[in-house]
């Protein structure tokens, strides 16, 4: 079986700078890591693999440092890894980046599934996976919490929704988008990661794909971000209060109401 990973780099949540002329995220100069979702993704492709045999593919879009992202989804164990690098790829909203990335599973050729994280932990909007299914015009089921089944033609799987959760089977080629519940991504060892950090990672670039130039990039991103704003401070507040314990709670919830905290 083919599986192809989708992981994004994403900067360490309490390290992110918004550009306030094109409301981007400033990737440059800030610290990055896999966005924490994509590890369960490559976490089940590898327990997939471990049953089915085959071949898992990382792929990202991303600036030349996403690499080490890809790095890190070969130390855990994935086959190969490309990366999709190019001015004309930057600024790409969910519509472009799902584009592109689709443009680049049709490049690499018979995969039978793809998974990625639920959601990236920069931009959060859950877009990209069901964008990347919807060109391929795959099969595809979202907050995936559990892989029942897998056959020749079909994988079933857990789905959670609403009230609990959906038991659904899809026909190969399928896009599953994994939460946190599925698996514990297993740290790599040591010595995978001194490989890992020597591989050659190919750089795919637009005409690699046929991408159509006026699909991707900034220019040609459907979405507007109008104004983007950090969440308000919060100011944290310790009480001391000196009382019998079975008080405790009252005098508590007091302090809080006359501190209008609650
Ligand atoms: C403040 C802010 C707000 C934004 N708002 C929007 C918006 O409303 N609409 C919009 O279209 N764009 C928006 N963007 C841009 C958005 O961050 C990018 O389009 C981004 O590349 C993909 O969206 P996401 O981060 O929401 O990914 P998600 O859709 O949340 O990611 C889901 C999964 O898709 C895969 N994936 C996502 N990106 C990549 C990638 N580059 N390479 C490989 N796999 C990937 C991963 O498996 C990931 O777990 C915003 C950016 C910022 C900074």
């Amino acid at each position: 079986m083919k599986i192809v990973v989708c992981i994004k780099q994403v900067p360490a949540s309490n390290d992110a700078k918004i550009d306030p002329e094109t409301k981007r995220i400033v990737r440059e100069g800030s610290k990055a890591i896999v966005n924490p979702f994509d590890l369960y993704a490559i976490e089940e492709a590898l327990a997939i693999k471990e049953r089915t045999g085959g071949e898992i593919i990382a792929l990202t879009m991303g600036p030349e440092k996403a690499k080490s992202a890809l790095k890190e989804a070969l130390s855990m164990g994935v086959d190969r890894a490309i990366l999709l690098s190019d001015r004309a790829f930057g600024g790409s909203d969910t519509w472009a980046t799902s584009y592109a990335l689709a443009k680049a599973i049709e490049t690499i050729g018979d995969v039978e599934l793809i998974l990625c994280g639920k959601q990236a932990i920069d931009g959060d909007t859950a877009q990209v996976g069901p964008g990347i299914a919807e060109k391929l015009n795959a099969r595809q089921a979202a907050n995936v919490w559990k892989v029942e089944k897998i056959e020749e033609h079909s994988v079933t799987v857990k789905r959670i929704n609403e009230r609990g959760w959906d038991l659904v089977r899809l026909k190969y080629p399928a896009l599953l988008t994994v939460v946190k519940d599925i698996n514990t991504p297993r740290i790599p060892k040591l010595r995978d990661a001194l490989i890992a950090e020597k591989a050659e990672i190919p750089v795919w670039k637009p005409w690699d794909i046929g991408t159509d130039p006026d699909l991707i990039g900034l220019r040609n991103s459907p979405t507007q971000v109008v104004r983007t704003a950090p969440p308000a401070a919060r100011n944290a507040v310790t009480l001391k209060i000196d009382c019998k314990p079975e008080e405790a709670s009252d005098r508590f919830v007091k302090e809080l109401l006359k501190r209008k905290l609650i």
